[in-house]
This record gives structure tokens, sequence and C-alpha cells, in this order.
């Protein structure tokens, strides 16, 4: 899971560098109002919390897709059929990837 916000000035994506799983978590690690410096255009904002949002790391889900067919391939070969369950772990990676990504953005705190 990533966390990013969007620049006000050039609308580009600014990652923020966190392992908060959870908006609660995110506050506790960073506080209430993130200081956060876009890349692009150079520009120092201040984000509330909940503009901070979550998209599940196509990248990682990816890996674990080809990984997972690779192992099911050369598995299949040995074991038959039953090296299909090798398969369902990127599978079950990603669905809980959606799943915290889905809690993160539909959770927000309350502004004082
Ligand atoms: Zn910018």
């Amino acid at each position: 899971m990533k966390l990013y916000t969007n620049c006000q000035s050039c609308k580009k994506d600014i990652v923020i560098k966190s392992s908060a799983q959870t908006r609660p978590d995110l506050q506790m690690e960073k506080g209430e109002e993130l200081t956060v410096n876009c890349l692009n255009c150079g520009k120092v904002e201040k984000k509330h919390v909940n503009d901070i949002k979550a998209k599940s790391n196509s990248f990682i889900l990816l890996l674990g897709l080809v990984i997972g067919t690779i192992m099911t391939s050369i598995l299949w070969f040995f074991y038959g059929a039953i090296a299909s369950i090798v398969f369902a772990i990127p599978l079950v990676f990603w669905q809980q990837q959606m799943k915290a990504t889905k809690s993160f953005n539909s959770y927000m705190i309350r502004r004082k």
C-alpha cells in the first residue's frame, strides 16, 4: 500500500513515506497536519491527515502475480492440479491490499 496526496499547484502525486496501515496510525506517526514537499515543483504544503489517500502498490502485486504464475507452472509439472493452490497466494495478498487501501480511504479523522 502506498500513501500519497496531490500537489495543489501542479497536481502531481506526492508520496508520503510511512508504513502506517490506517489513518489513525498515520496521525499517530506524523500528527494531524503533515508538511509535504512536492518533488515536481518544489512547493511545500501543509496537508491534513484526511487529505492523504492510499492506493495499492501495483508493482508488488504484479511481481506477486508473476512469481505465482512461474511457481505454479513449475509445481504443476511435478504435482499437477494441486499446484494451483500456489497461484491463490498472490490473489489473497492482492485482496488483503485492496481491503487495507479501502479501509484507509474510508476512515476519516474527525477534524477539530
Ligand atoms: Zn507540485
